[in-house]
């Protein structure tokens, strides 16, 4: 099924004059309302689609240093929401919605959903946060428009989640794939079976995951599970999501014009070239984006689709062109992990990062090294000394105060950390 075959279907040719038609406007709309655009784009000429890549790249930063409404279009009274994701150095990045994008929210969130399977008088448990972060309510909303009974039980709480699956018995489950995966083990452990429930579509996004994932979640629930895309900056989850052929994500290109750009130079690349997603906003009215450099590898594809949709699709993600790392749906910097570390005197600045992400829920922890001074008052390393146990805990605390994740400390024998006369290697992943 199909939810909006006009669009979805539309002829290339035609979809490619009605994005030219809206690239125009929305270039227009914000040079006239915001002076960062006016200032970069101003006398910009938009003959054909190609001379998009003439113009400049919005990214993050730019975001981060307008923060918190200096790219809105509208003034703040004629914002129907705000949403923010979690950012660096405190200050979150904020986004905003009119009335109309809002819209146009449900409305691509109402596609995505029904290529992934969802259907009107479906009963959808959400398990996406609800709150400032997009998933929650994007899937709502996108749920309520298709004509779906949403079970709002946000996420957290396995238990209750685990309740409500088998008392409600849900058609669709949404989440993050490390939590919905979570759920079904932790029900096993406790001698339950996820497969009985009869959940028949399972659509996850907000943070990477691989295929192997996906083979889990549709092994322990005995269903379907899709890949939704999507990032507050450009619109929350509904960028893109999978059709039942699963052959890469359709992007909602009418409403988002996707380039793919080497992430070094910034060249536009050929359809079937991985690089950096690059997504311009055609529609959006609050806070029109220009060319926004995702961070997301990937590559597009225009070739015809099984389903019959004739958009643009991208492939799965690969990871991130820049260090952030996305874990439990929460954005983490490195940097942040350094800057918390370093400012502990009794530490050495030798640390490295490990994300563990072979298990459900991604585990972090970091390995640092004590400073000698420490060690000499201690005798030599010996972990358990109580003053490096003090350390250890006082250190934990100050992690998740700046990253708002929870994560294990190990302190480490001095020299165990490798050192780099270049780049280190800070962030150690397994998948
Ligand atoms: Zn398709």
């Amino acid at each position: 099924m199909i939810w909006n075959p006009e669009a979805e279907r539309e002829a290339p040719a035609a979809r490619a004059a009605r994005q030219l038609e809206r690239l125009r406007e929305t270039v227009a709309w914000a040079v006239a309302r915001v002076p960062f655009h006016a200032e970069r784009l101003g006398g910009a000429r938009l003959r054909t689609l190609d001379d998009l890549a003439a113009l400049p790249f919005t990214r993050k930063s730019d975001l981060r240093e307008h923060y918190p409404f200096g790219l809105f279009a509208v003034p703040p009274g004629e914002l129907a929401r705000v949403h923010a994701s979690s950012g660096t150095k405190g200050k979150p990045t904020v986004v905003g919605y009119t009335a109309a994008d809002l819209d146009v929210w449900r409305e691509v969130m109402a596609r995505t959903m029904t290529a992934a399977g969802a259907r009107p008088g479906d009963l959808l448990q959400n398990a996406f946060g609800y709150g400032l972060f997009t998933g929650g309510l994007g899937f709502h909303d996108g749920a309520e428009r298709i004509g779906m009974t949403v079970v709002p039980v946000s996420s957290g709480n396995t238990a209750r989640q685990q309740l409500l699956l088998q008392d409600l018995r849900p058609a669709g489950l949404c989440g993050t794939p490390s939590f919905v995966l979570h759920i079904a083990e932790s029900m096993i452990e406790q001698g339950g079976d996820p497969q009985a429930l009869g959940v028949r579509y399972v659509m996850c996004g907000a943070e990477p995951w691989t295929d192997a994932l996906r083979a889990a979640i549709e092994r322990a629930f005995a269903a379907r599970a899709y890949d939704i895309y999507g990032l507050s900056e450009i619109i929350g989850p509904g960028v893109a999501g999978e059709c039942e052929a699963r052959q890469g994500l359709h992007v909602c290109d009418d409403h988002f014009l996707p380039e793919i750009v080497d992430p070094a130079t910034g060249t536009v690349q050929p359809p079937g070239i991985e690089g950096e997603l690059v997504l311009t906003t055609l529609t959006r009215r609050a806070i029109p984006m220009i060319r926004y450099r995702t961070g997301d590898i990937t590559r597009l594809t225009t070739e015809p689709c099984a389903c019959g949709r004739t958009s643009a699709r991208i492939a799965r993600l690969k990871g991130r062109a820049d260090d952030m790392l996305i874990v439990k749906g929460v954005n983490l910097y490195p940097s942040e992990v350094e800057a918390a570390l370093l400012a502990v005197e009794d530490l050495q600045p030798h640390y490295v990062l490990l994300v563990d992400r072979t298990t459900t829920l991604a585990k972090l922890e970091v390995q640092v090294e004590p400073a000698p001074a420490l060690l000499a008052a201690c005798g030599g390393f010996q972990p358990d000394h109580p003053r490096l146990t003090t350390l250890r805990r006082q250190v934990i605390d100050r992690l998740r105060e700046v990253t708002g994740l929870g994560m294990e400390l190990t302190l480490v024998a001095p020299r165990t950390i490798p050192r780099s006369e270049g780049k280190a290697v800070r962030v150690i992943e397994r998948r």
